[in-house]
């Protein structure tokens, strides 16, 4: 079997917090004794780009135990985590070509290895396999029965390459399944955002300014659990609905411009570039904290910032802080952090959103990928939404998972919620 990750002696720490990441876990595990049973994906090859942690090592054992051949590789250079990546090939015999803190060439020479397999299903986070397959593969594109996308930024990309005309088979947008963005994206982001800066920084969160750009989910559940940890929130946003949201969410709205000389600590989480520009960093705070939640590590201007610090004015100060050392707009010097390299802070610099979280998310792949293999051949090349009773039946297993029951409705609140003829009486 070819597979590239770091070291194989760490195949035993690896399955121990795979194990104890499966334990919160329900959904998915429900769905994994039924695909060991059924083997609904028996003779499918899949292909996942996805970060290499533990959950996601749980969503490729599902998978494999649904009759699946599957091959994995990272979808950051940064979040692999190299004891997880081990144990994959070494106890459950799945390919794994991910090593962290890979470099860019090796980042898309693994993805080249995993397409080198001929899949049949891809499953993404961001849109790189795909986007790489079209582009350099496009014979390899028609015997791809499918795919699915896991993040809000990768399903952005299909789309563009949907209005294009260039997308040339069936995509899942796990993202907008409701199971997925309302908790993974709000509360999962929320509080492994702050975990990474917490594990980097050894930072107090109470008593300081933090800024967070973009109020959509992510942003929703970054600015309120950094109130709840006592901060106070700016948000900064260039949409008028979601910045009124964010007013009436009762946290000050105010531009970059402005925002940056009040924060100790800026969290990104747009999904767009360059949304924290030389110009900002100029006006911070000494000791300001920049990190991004949300894509790639493009939200911050790195090198705009490297112009700002050239030389030995940029340098390590702990295991995933940069500081730069910046001529302020005032004439002081300012010492500005930088964390994980400006990439997913969350699954850089702690371990990505817990288990309990992606339980949901990665629940709403393995179902998309059963029905895509069951409906594949009917659909068009298209950006599609995960089917309502997937993302019901998500809801309603996690519910149970917990214990927590609902009401049902009776016959008759059925009847008049279905008529229009009763008025007020
Ligand atoms: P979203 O579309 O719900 O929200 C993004 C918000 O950012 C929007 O309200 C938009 O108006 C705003 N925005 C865009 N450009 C801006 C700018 N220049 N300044 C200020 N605000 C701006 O998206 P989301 O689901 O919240 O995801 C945000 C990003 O986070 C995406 O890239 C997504 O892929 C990523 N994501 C990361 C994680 C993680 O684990 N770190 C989890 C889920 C999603
Ligand atoms: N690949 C791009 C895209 C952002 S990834 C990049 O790395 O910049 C954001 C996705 O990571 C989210 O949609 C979320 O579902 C996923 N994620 C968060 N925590 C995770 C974890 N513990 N394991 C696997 N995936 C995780």
């Amino acid at each position: 079997m070819d597979y590239d990750v770091r070291d194989l002696g760490l195949a035993d720490e690896g399955r121990q917090r795979i194990a104890w990441a499966d334990r919160t876990m329900p959904v998915l595990r429900g769905i994994r004794e039924r695909f060991q049973a059924e083997r609904p994906l028996a003779g499918v090859r899949i292909a996942a780009c996805l970060h290499i942690t533990t959950e996601t090592a749980n969503l490729l054992r599902t998978l494999k135990a649904g009759g699946a051949e599957v091959v994995a590789c990272a979808s950051n250079p940064l979040s692999t985590q190299d004891d997880v990546a081990a144990s994959l090939v070494k106890h459950e015999g799945i390919p794994v070509f991910a090593v962290r803190a890979e470099d860019t060439e090796t980042y898309y020479r693994h993805i080249d290895q995993v397409l080198d397999t001929d899949p049949t299903i891809t499953m993404d986070d961001g849109c790189d396999l795909v986007s790489r397959l079209h582009a350099e593969r496009p014979d390899q594109v028609k015997r791809i029965l499918g795919g699915t996308e896991e993040t809000t930024t990768g399903v952005i990309r299909l789309r563009a390459m949907e209005a294009s005309g260039s997308l040339g088979y069936p995509v899942v947008a796990v993202n907008d399944a409701k199971t997925k963005h309302m908790f993974d994206n709000r509360y999962g982001t929320g509080q492994s955002a702050l975990d990474g800066i917490i594990r980097a920084t050894n930072v107090l969160l109470a008593g300081t300014t933090v800024v967070v750009a973009g109020y959509g989910f992510c942003g929703k559940g970054v600015a309120s659990r950094a109130r709840g940890m006592g901060a106070q929130v700016v948000v900064t946003e260039i949409d008028p609905v979601a910045a009124l949201e964010a007013v009436m969410d009762g946290f000050r709205v105010e531009p970059m411009e402005e925002a940056a000389a009040e924060g100790d600590i800026f969290i990104t989480v747009t999904g767009n570039r360059d949304v924290i520009r030389p110009e900002h960093v100029r006006r911070m705070k000494d000791g300001a904290l920049l990190a991004n939640a949300g894509h790639f590590d493009v939200e911050i201007d790195l090198e705009g910032l490297a112009r700002l610090a050239p030389g030995e004015r940029r340098r390590p100060v702990r295991p995933m802080v940069e500081e730069y050392l910046v001529d302020s707009e005032s004439g002081t010097t300012a010492r500005v952090m930088v964390v994980a390299e400006g990439r997913l802070v969350n699954l850089s610099a702690a371990e990505g959103h817990p288990a309990s979280v992606m339980d949901m998310s990665f629940a709403n792949q393995a179902l998309s990928v059963e029905w895509l293999v069951r409906e594949g051949q009917r659909l068009e090349p298209s950006v599609l939404g995960v089917p309502e009773s997937i993302d019901a039946e998500v809801a309603a297993l996690k519910l149970a998972a917990m214990g927590i029951r609902i009401d049902v409705l009776t016959p008759e609140q059925e009847a008049y919620l279905a008529s229009w003829t009763v008025g007020t009486r």
